[in-house]
């Protein structure tokens, strides 16, 4: 086992069963659907849900790969559900979502990556909610041929691809993929439709260095990149990789300074900031602007 510094007290998680939560919960579970929010463990489940703000775990929830950090479990997946993308516009009708956030375990088992999947998501929504905004947070689809492009086409209004980490700890953290293959899907979704936001996300507190930080957010800044989302690793088991160091919410609070001067039009760092924390909140703001 691995084990962590003990958690500082600026790491509170609440998980309080408000009404709220308890509606999310009740119609997600009706609709037959998974989300990231429970299995990846977020610690902000309460907060969020409470909100009705979920996201959405397309594909199974067994996943092809195994990195370091994730607590989302690994093995080989089922068939995919021609009825999901049906299941998941009507359970966000029914939640009364704004913003929809929809990723997916890797799923390199299938020939294009699970992007069809994607692509009949969106389009569901489009048709049972045209007011909706949906983001995507997709796997790199290792390179599939037509995959990323064919979810761009589908026109998302937020095109996410987390690169997690820096590009130093790949090897050990997200051992099956490439810094520089996920660097390219978001430039060449931006290069493939310029209008659509971009957006991509890293983990700190895994042994990075602050310059190396800076080095992530120029490389994404060249890549037209449009949002920075910027948390700290919490180990979710201690079978996990182990957490190097928990950075203060000033260190945090430094780093959006850093990121919106360098270009970033929507910033989240905070300790407790996920990929889709308040990113409903975030694009309707944005959107308001
Ligand atoms: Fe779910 Fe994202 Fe909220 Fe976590 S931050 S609970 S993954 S919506
Ligand atoms: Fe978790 Fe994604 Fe890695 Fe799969 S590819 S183990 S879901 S982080």
């Amino acid at each position: 086992d691995q084990i962590s510094p003990r958690k500082p007290d600026w790491i509170r998680v609440r998980v309080a069963a408000t009404s709220g939560f308890k509606e999310t919960h009740g119609v997600l579970r009706s609709h037959g659907l998974h989300t990231v929010c429970e299995e990846a463990a977020c610690p902000n489940v309460g907060e969020c849900w409470a909100h009705k703000h979920a996201t959405y775990m397309i594909l199974g929830a067994i996943c092809t790969r195994a990195c370091a950090f994730c607590n989302v479990a690994t093995g080989r997946p089922g068939a995919v559900d021609p009825q999901e993308p049906q299941r998941l516009a009507q359970s966000a009708v029914a939640l009364g979502l704004r913003h929809v956030v929809i990723t997916s375990v890797d799923r390199d088992d299938l020939p294009d990556g699970g992007a069809q999947q994607f692509v009949r998501c969106i389009e569901a929504l489009r048709l049972a909610a045209p007011e909706m905004t949906i983001e995507v947070l997709t796997p790199d689809f290792r390179g599939k041929a037509g995959a990323a492009d064919a979810v761009v086409t589908a026109a998302p209004d937020v095109f996410n691809h987390n690169l997690e980490t820096v590009p130093r700890l790949y090897p050990t953290i997200r051992p099956g993929a490439r810094y520089y293959h996920s660097l390219r899907l978001l430039d060449q979704a931006k290069v493939q439709n310029p209008a659509q936001f971009t957006k991509s996300g890293i983990m700190v507190g895994l042994g990075e260095t602050r310059d190396e930080i800076l080095a992530v957010m120029d490389d994404l800044r060249c890549a037209g990149v449009d949002f920075l989302t910027i948390g700290q690793y919490l180990q979710p088991t201690p079978k996990h990789v182990a957490v190097d160091r928990y950075v203060e919410p000033a260190e945090f609070d430094e780093f959006k300074r850093i990121a919106l001067a360098k270009g970033f039009l929507v910033v989240a760092s905070s300790p407790l900031t996920r990929s889709s924390y308040h990113a409903d909140r975030d694009f309707v703001a944005l959107r308001a602007a």
